[in-house]
């Protein structure tokens, strides 16, 4: 907050703006980022001839700095369209009722930098280590995507194919870096960089194979928590679909509300 409040010293700032209020809602966020915000928020006041930064315009300028530039102008088929608002629907609905996720911010299909749509997670403090759970909560997360194209349209695209990278990385780190696998115990093992691994951390070929057991086995049981859940909730998914195609853009209350209406629990 504080150091949100020596930039703003330089813009001029409507009466509406809480600054605790957006300090609490961009945790992580480098001093770097925070100038940049406020900057880019500076600019689209300026640009749309308005006299002072409004709330409303620091939000936008957040989700910029957060998720990229939104790209309007790029061309989507509406085939591709309703994919991506079930497989945007499908990460925020997993991390919707899993407990112990990051809460979900906002979901949207408007494209940004190289994604199609983008669901927004935000944690509720600042966060400097992460437990199995959390961890596991995240593939199953990530997996979600997938998962929604899969069960709505029994197809499957290369949409998902940054999340399966990230699905990977996390599982395969969860297993040979921070020992929490019990089949593999607290061992490390340097795979990110075979090239260049350390001598002495040569691993045998059985130690190599039980590692991706473990690491699918990982992958296996995070994709079937999350076929649960959407399975369970097949009628929260269609909803949030059908309202992500409608507005592109949906709010965490809007989740909520919709999540009521349709009968389901939060977590
Ligand atoms: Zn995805």
């Amino acid at each position: 907050e504080k150091i949100l409040r020596v930039h703003a010293q330089k813009i001029k700032v409507d009466q509406d703006v809480e600054w605790t209020t957006i300090a609490k809602s961009t945790p992580g966020f480098s001093g770097a980022q925070l100038a940049n915000m406020v900057n880019e928020a500076a600019l689209l006041t300026a640009r749309s001839g308005m006299p002072a930064v409004t709330m409303s315009v620091l939000e936008q300028a957040k989700d910029k700095v957060m998720m990229g530039a939104e790209r309007r102008s790029m061309i989507i088929t509406e085939k591709e369209k309703k994919i991506t608002a079930y497989h945007e629907a499908g990460h925020a609905l997993v991390a919707w009722f899993l407990p112990g996720s990051d809460p979900v911010h906002k979901v949207t299909i408007i494209p940004r930098g190289r994604a199609l749509g983008l669901t927004m997670q935000l944690p509720q403090e600042e966060k400097y280590s992460q437990d199995r759970t959390y961890l596991f909560n995240n593939l199953c997360t990530l997996l979600g995507g997938r998962l929604a194209e899969e069960i709505v349209f029994d197809e499957i695209t290369t949409g998902a194919g940054n999340d399966i990278e990230r699905v990977s990385d996390i599982a395969r780190r969860m297993v040979c870096e921070w020992g929490m696998s019990s089949e593999i115990g607290p061992v490390t093992f340097h795979t990110s960089d075979p090239l260049h691994g350390q001598p002495g951390q040569i691993m045998s070929e059985q130690t190599a194979r039980a590692i991706d057991d473990e690491v699918k086995k990982l992958i296996q049981a995070a994709y079937d928590q999350a076929r649960e859940i959407l399975v369970a909730h097949r009628q929260v998914l269609e909803a949030l679909a059908g309202a992500l195609l409608e507005r592109e853009t949906i709010s965490r209350d809007e989740i909520e509300h919709l999540v009521l209406e349709k009968g389901g629990e939060h977590a």
